[in-house]
């Protein structure tokens, strides 16, 4: 469909075939190593601070998400790319309750993306890319095991927490166990896909 990555690119930024683009007119593009990269990394849509720096995660989350990344290896100039299941930030934050409208925007977007890519490996934060890619729900159950990518097998997806689940629970009872299943889920991938460092 698309000749390369380039071209992909241009295309999703012009996207505006749905109402979510409607609140704030910003595409966030993909961030990090465009040209076949080990694994890609999936969160579930840009925030405030995404669409001011029109990148994703570089908000608090964010930040706790790429320092433990590059703590184990990954690095976004030669082997992962930053992406989301929606590309634009719905309004309050509010993932979209209709499921027609992500999941056509997944079929456009990311799905072309992986296979552009080639990527093997997708290293999956909180529920909604389990939703949409893997057609599962709960993360907590389902984490830290491998699943593979039901439009392609080839590909192999590893779900864990999202980075703000991690920081909104640091303080309660249960912080230091979710904290170290997130990042013992990251050191997982790294090992698997061969980056750690
Ligand atoms: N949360 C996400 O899921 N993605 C971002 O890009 C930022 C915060």
């Amino acid at each position: 469909m698309y000749e390369n990555y380039e071209e992909f690119e241009k295309a999703k930024v012009k996207c505006q075939s749905c109402n979510v683009w409607l609140d704030y007119k910003i595409v966030v593009p993909s961030d990090g190593c465009k040209l076949n990269p080990k694994v890609m990394v999936i969160g579930e849509c840009p925030g405030k601070d995404e669409i001011i720096a029109k990148k994703p995660f570089v908000g608090k989350a964010g930040k706790l998400l790429r320092a433990t990344l590059e703590e184990f290896g990954f690095n976004f100039e030669t082997n992962a790319l930053i992406s989301n299941v929606i590309p634009c930030r719905p309004e309050n934050n509010k993932f979209p309750k209709d499921k027609s409208i992500v999941g056509d925007c997944y079929t456009k977007w990311l799905e072309q993306e992986i296979s552009i890519t080639q990527v093997e490996f997708l290293l999956l934060f909180g529920a909604q890319p389990l939703k949409y890619l893997l057609g599962k729900t709960g993360i907590t159950k389902l984490r830290g095991q491998w699943y593979e990518l039901p439009s392609n097998d080839k590909v192999k997806c590893l779900p864990t927490f999202h980075p703000s689940y991690v920081q909104r629970k640091a303080y309660m009872a249960d912080g230091d166990e979710i904290k170290e299943a997130f990042r013992n889920d990251i050191k997982y991938m790294a090992v698997t896909a061969g980056i750690m460092k």
